[in-house]
């Protein structure tokens, strides 16, 4: 029997790079997968047919986080979309991966910025939880994908670093409080992943390498290295791991 049947999962910002890879994991281990995206439809609908033509199951759910009921909104599509599959609204796996990035230094930092990094990155994931425990059975998980840039000094994207800080926080005070319900409560933190987010950062092989240089095994992540981190942590292999951020990130500044 594979490891996440009878599961149902939800994984934010599921259309591409590390939400991607997470959903493909979980929905190859057996588990329901609700692919939950915000604007690239197109995206999400490759994520959809290469994790069915695998022989798994899953479906789109469409929110735009950041917005005035925002949590709201994706639950009602994702109790609608499990009605139209015959399955109670019961969630067993939450995983909050969608988050924005932007760089700026303390002095070219503005208030805009720091509104909508900490709206997608941190108020998403709290009010996404809140709403999701009334569906979260009794051990369940729920996995925030945080960031390396939380917890090593990372001046270059200073609000997108302090947003990962609160999910952090978010992530070990919840842990103490849904322990009595078996339900524990991680982050994984990622160093640099080859996905859109950095491309930017990387367009010269010169730049690539010095995103590369960061990690301990010189060369990029792969979305399929947090997606691996992520599936053991649904799965009930992980039962005694609560309130832990766990470095993903290659040795970065070891
Ligand atoms: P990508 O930019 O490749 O994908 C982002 C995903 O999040 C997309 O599915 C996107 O949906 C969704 N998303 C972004 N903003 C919103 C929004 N406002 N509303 C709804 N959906 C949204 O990102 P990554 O895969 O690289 O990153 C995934 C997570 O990993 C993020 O939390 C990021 O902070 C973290 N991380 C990434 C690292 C990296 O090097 N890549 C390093 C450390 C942490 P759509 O396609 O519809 O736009």
């Amino acid at each position: 029997m594979r490891l996440l049947t009878g599961k149902t999962a939800l994984v934010t910002g599921a259309s591409r790079g590390i939400g991607r890879a997470v959903a493909q994991q979980l929905a190859h281990h057996g588990a329901l997968v609700a692919i939950h995206y915000g604007r690239n439809e197109t995206a999400a609908g490759e994520t959809l047919t290469q994790i069915t033509r695998a022989g798994g199951r899953a479906f789109l759910v469409r929110a735009e986080l950041g917005t005035p009921d925002d949590a709201k909104t994706l639950f009602t599509h994702l109790e609608d979309a499990l009605a139209r599959h015959r399955t109670g609204p019961e969630l067993d796996i939450l995983v909050n991966n969608a988050g924005a990035s932007g760089s700026a230094r303390i002095h070219d930092v503005t208030p805009e910025l720091f509104d909508r990094l900490f709206a997608v990155n941190a108020k998403a994931p709290l009010f996404l939880i809140q709403r999701g425990l009334k569906y979260l059975r009794d051990g369940g998980r729920i996995i925030n994908i945080s960031s390396a840039a939380a917890t090593t000094a990372y001046p270059e994207s200073l609000i997108y670093s302090m947003t990962k800080g609160a999910l952090n926080t978010l992530t070990r005070a919840l842990a103490k409080e849904l322990a009595p319900r078996g339900i524990t409560v991680n982050a994984v933190s990622p160093g640099y992943i080859e996905t859109d987010m950095n491309a930017a950062k990387r367009t010269t092989p010169h730049t690539a390498a010095a995103l590369a240089g960061a990690s301990a095994f010189n060369r990029l992540g792969h979305p399929t290295d947090i997606a691996d981190i992520v599936t053991f942590l649904a799965t009930d292999h992980s039962r005694w791991i609560t309130g832990q951020i766990l470095d993903a990130s290659g040795g970065t500044r070891l």
